[in-house]
């Protein structure tokens, strides 16, 4: 079997303001650190980011996407509405989505989930601990029974999503609060995983942890061998 195809997409603005502590921490955009966590599990890894022509997501690029991964968190009104309507279709054939941290506002998951997507936040260094509330999942997978993360952005309930199809993972962070952190959802063939912490102040993407639930989610997020619907006035099967 040839290596899953996965295209990490990055807003990466905040990497490239000198004055921003991403910056420091993701000198070559956080997309570079996801992509390098997920090529290092095998997977055949390609990086596209919002300033490239067509958002570094051609028609092309999109076609030859098993799981696409998406971080944005200050431009989401700068996606184009016509690629926003791309993705959303190629999840429906299949594609599978990985939605990191601030990407809960992004066009294409509200789209796909059809709420506000808000949530309650602070920025303050609470410490996070992400408990897995599903350990027979494919996303729990040599994950610890609890991840713990040192400083990270607090997302708080209510979150304003549909019910998960699953839920895999349960935050708890230092100031009392608490987030469904790890969600999964089907949208047509497609997977669509929500996955929380990755705040861009933060180092969390080196997190070996946090990189093996985006691994994993890659994996269970792979496009299946389902047929293609067939929708319309149709002829009995049995006549
Ligand atoms: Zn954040």
């Amino acid at each position: 079997m040839s290596a899953l195809r996965v295209t990490v997409w990055n807003e990466f603005r905040h990497e490239q303001n000198a004055k921003h502590p991403a910056s420091t921490i993701y000198p070559n955009g956080i997309h570079a650190v996801i992509a390098e966590g997920l090529a290092q599990q095998g997977y055949d890894v390609r990086t596209a980011t919002l300033d490239q022509p067509e958002h570094g997501l051609t028609d092309q690029v999109l076609a030859d996407t098993d799981v696409l991964t998406w971080w944005g968190h200050a431009a989401h009104g700068e996606v184009a509405d016509a690629l926003v309507e791309k993705v959303y279709k190629r999840v429906h054939e299949g594609m599978g989505l990985i939605v990191l941290h601030s990407a809960h506002f992004s066009k294409i998951f509200r789209k796909l989930m059809g709420t506000s997507c808000d949530l309650k936040w602070r920025e303050a260094a609470d410490k996070e601990l992400i408990w897995i509330v599903q350990p027979g999942h494919p996303i729990a997978e040599g994950l610890p029974e609890c991840i713990e993360i040192g400083d990270e952005e607090m997302y708080g309930e209510f979150f304003d999503i549909p019910q998960p199809d699953e839920l895999v993972m349960v935050s708890w962070f230092s100031g009392g609060e608490v987030f469904r952190s790890g969600c999964c959802y089907t949208r047509g063939r497609g997977k669509v995983f929500y996955f929380r912490p990755g705040h861009e102040s933060y180092p969390t993407y080196f997190n070996e942890h946090v990189r093996r639930v985006i691994a994993n989610g890659v994996r269970w997020a792979a496009p299946s061998n389902s047929a293609t619907p067939v929708f319309g006035n149709t002829k009995p099967r049995i006549s």
